[in-house]
This record gives C-alpha cells, structure tokens and sequence, in this order.
C-alpha cells in the first residue's frame, strides 16, 4: 500500500508501508480523507519543531477518516462499509499519567506521525490502516472531510476544557489558522459574550469572522491594535494563544484583565515570557496539548450540528498530488484546511 513519508525538510516522497496482520479489537480502514496539521507542515518544512526532529523516514498524518473494510475478533458495533473517525491518540493505559487520569500525557504515547520518540510513531497518510476499534468513533451523518476534522477540533475542546468557563466572558484569540477558528467555533458553543480575534492576514480573519469572532484585528497591518484592550489592567477574561509566536504572546498577556487564564495552544518552540505583568496581574498561564476524551466529545457535537467544520476545509487533492497539497497547505493567505483524498 502506498503512503506518504517525510525524509527530512522538504523532501516528502511516496512509499510502500506493510499490509499489517489484522488482530484482534481492532479495524482495517480504507483511508478516506487527511488533513494535513501545522505539525505535518514543521516536519515538511523544518523537519520537525522545536528539539523534535526526524531521525528516520517517517509517514506523516494524523486528521484522518475511513472506511471500515474488515473487523477483528470481538469487535462489536461496526459495519463493513462505515465512516469512522480515527483518533490518533494512543496512550498505554498503564503508566502512571494514564493512570491518575491524564492519557493525553501517557508516558508511552504512541501518537500517529510523531518524531518526539524514536523509532518514531507511524502515522496515517496511507491508503489502509489497522487501529484499535477503541480509537475509532462512528462518524455516521458526516462526511469524510468532516470525519477527519475530528481531531483538530479535539485539540480545540481540550484547549477549553483547559480555559475553564467562558460563558459571558470576553475571549481573545490570536493566530487565525485552522485551530484559531475552531477555537472561536468551540468558544462560541461554550457561551463567550464576545470574541476577538488577531491574525497576520486578512484571508484568516475573514474566516474568523464567519466562523462568529465579533472583532477581528490584523496585528501586522496594526502592531497596536489590541491597545485598547490593554488600557487600565486589561479587558480581557480569557485568552486563548494559538499562533505559537511570541509577539502574539506579548500582545494577548497586556490585553489580559487582573486573574485571567492565559492557555497556550500554540506550539513552534520555546518563547520569552512577560514574567513581570503575568505576575502583577496574577494570571493563569496554562498549556493544552493534545485531547483524549474529546475526540469522541468532536465527532458528537459535529453530528448534532453544534459545531459546523465544513467551512474550514478549503481544498483537497488526491494522494498523488501530495506536492501540491502540501504547497497550498503552506500559503497561509489561500488555504485554511487542506486534506488529501486517498479513495
Ligand atoms: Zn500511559
């Protein structure tokens, strides 16, 4: 079967991943749709982020969808021939942080398309796929490209489940990609009286706009424009950083009002922090990595129609053009979501 692997910055090629044995609990998916993630996007251009970088070809991709096409032994509640959403996340559930609660910080993680151990973790850009029927959720109702945007949505809910209440609260958003609309789609569901949000270009806002932002402010055009919000102690209640730079960082903690929670979603590398204010306001500096039981909590509130992802995704192209995929999924002023097609 064919996949798709990084061997280092700029240098992706189609491979030959083994057919795996199917055992038992678990599902053989034809792959559907991928989306690629701002991780596959480091890995593509950097190779890798941070202290993470490829020591070995590794396929990347981990927002993915299929079609269940063979089940295991004592699988119950599938069908061959259903959608299922793929959680990528696969924690032991044995070691201590699986354990007291927290799989999305399982010391063993096995997540797809992850070069932080090495050997490294395969991921699910492939045209089939064995998982664990565990990790995998009906998406019955959907479509395929909204199946796979299962995951970043995840990603999104766990980041405020990390911000605590926001009902009637004033909520800043900076950084305007997938993950930043989904956040203000998340943050709208969950109550949020009013949401800004800041971007470096206009494509970006004006998705945030659609997707319910009240205030949408292009911090390159306007270095200052969230100066208002910083005057007295600040304005705002909750801030949600989702670009990983530092300037939005530094913006967001002056916007910031005494006691606010501050959750950093964004992750390019480590940044300097404004000590002094964080102190002086007393703010609450929290990290969001990852997501485990909001996968399940993603797919649910996309049936229901809560939340409507299918806006996000701006193009897909089939494996074969991966090239091109990856190009378009780097302009930033054209594409929000772009996924590959494997079917
Ligand atoms: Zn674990």
């Amino acid at each position: 079967m064919q996949a798709l692997y990084a061997y280092g910055p700029k240098d992706l090629r189609l491979g030959t991943a083994p057919d795996d044995l199917l055992g038992p609990g678990q599902l053989r998916i034809k792959m559907a749709r991928g989306g690629i993630c701002g991780s596959d996007l480091h890995y593509f251009n950097h190779g890798g982020f941070g202290t993470v970088k490829l020591r070995e070809p590794m396929i990347l991709g981990h927002e993915v969808s299929g079609h269940v096409t063979e089940i295991g032994t004592g699988v119950d509640g599938y069908s061959v021939g259903d959608l299922v959403a793929v959680s990528p996340s696969r924690p032991c559930g044995v070691c201590d942080e699986c354990l007291r609660g927290l799989p999305n910080q399982c010391l063993n993680m096995r997540f797809y398309g992850s070069a932080m151990p090495f050997p490294h973790i395969q991921g699910a850009f492939r045209e089939s796929l064995i998982a664990d029927a565990a990790q995998c959720i009906n998406a019955d109702g959907l479509t395929p490209a909204e199946a796979a945007m299962a995951e970043p949505l995840a990603v999104c809910l766990h980041a405020m489940a990390q911000a605590g209440t926001v009902l009637g609260k004033r909520v800043l958003v900076t950084g305007c990609g997938p993950i930043g609309v989904l956040v203000i789609l998340a943050a709208r569901r969950a109550g949020a009286s009013e949401i800004i949000a800041t971007d470096i270009t206009d494509t970006a806002l004006s998705r945030a706009k659609t997707a319910g932002a009240d205030v949408t402010l292009n911090s390159l055009t306007h270095p200052e424009a969230l100066a208002p919000y910083a005057a007295a102690k600040g304005s705002i209640d909750t801030g949600v950083e989702c670009s990983g730079a530092e300037p939005a960082l530094r913006a967001m903690v002056g916007a910031l009002r005494p006691r606010a929670t501050l959750v950093q979603l964004g992750l390019s590398g480590d940044m300097t922090l404004p000590m002094m204010q964080i102190t002086a306001k007393e703010l609450s500096l929290k990290g969001s990595f990852r997501f485990h039981a909001e996968f399940a909590q993603a797919v649910a509130f996309m049936q229901k129609g809560l939340i409507d992802v299918a806006p996000l995704v701006t193009h897909s192209f089939p494996l074969a053009q991966y090239a091109t995929a990856f190009a378009t999924a780097n302009d930033r002023a054209t594409a929000m979501k772009v996924q590959l097609e494997f079917t």
